[in-house]
């Protein structure tokens, strides 16, 4: 069962598989999607999203996927050291090393 909570989500649209029958644009209740220039549904404002989840359920060419936001899912504890494991310090402790002798 989907959680409905304001600007959770990730919402993509498959522009290849969409056909513009205009539902997921006609039906979303926070006007998440409209059609653009080309007739293809696109996302305008995704931040609205409260994950209902219809978009993704009556999409007749399965085009939309919902998702949580994934960096909101990963604890800030975690993003820290994620963030902290991807930088390359081990050469500054070598230098440090050197400079004191
Ligand atoms: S419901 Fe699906 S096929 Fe219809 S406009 Fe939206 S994304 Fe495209
Ligand atoms: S899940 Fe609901 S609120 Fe979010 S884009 Fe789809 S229809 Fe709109």
């Amino acid at each position: 069962m989907s959680v409905k909570r304001k600007g959770q989500s990730k919402v993509t649209i498959f522009p290849d598989w969409c056909k513009g029958c205009g539902i997921c644009a006609a039906f979303c209740p926070a006007k998440v999607m409209e059609l653009n220039d080309q007739g293809k549904a696109v996302v305008i404002r995704e931040e609205e999203c409260i994950n209902c989840g219809f978009c993704e359920l009556h999409c007749p060419d399965f085009a939309i996927m919902v998702q949580p936001k994934v960096d909101d899912e990963i604890p800030a504890v975690c993003r820290a050291l994620l963030k902290k494991a991807s930088l390359p310090d081990a050469g500054k402790d070598e230098e440090s090393i050197k400079e004191k002798g």
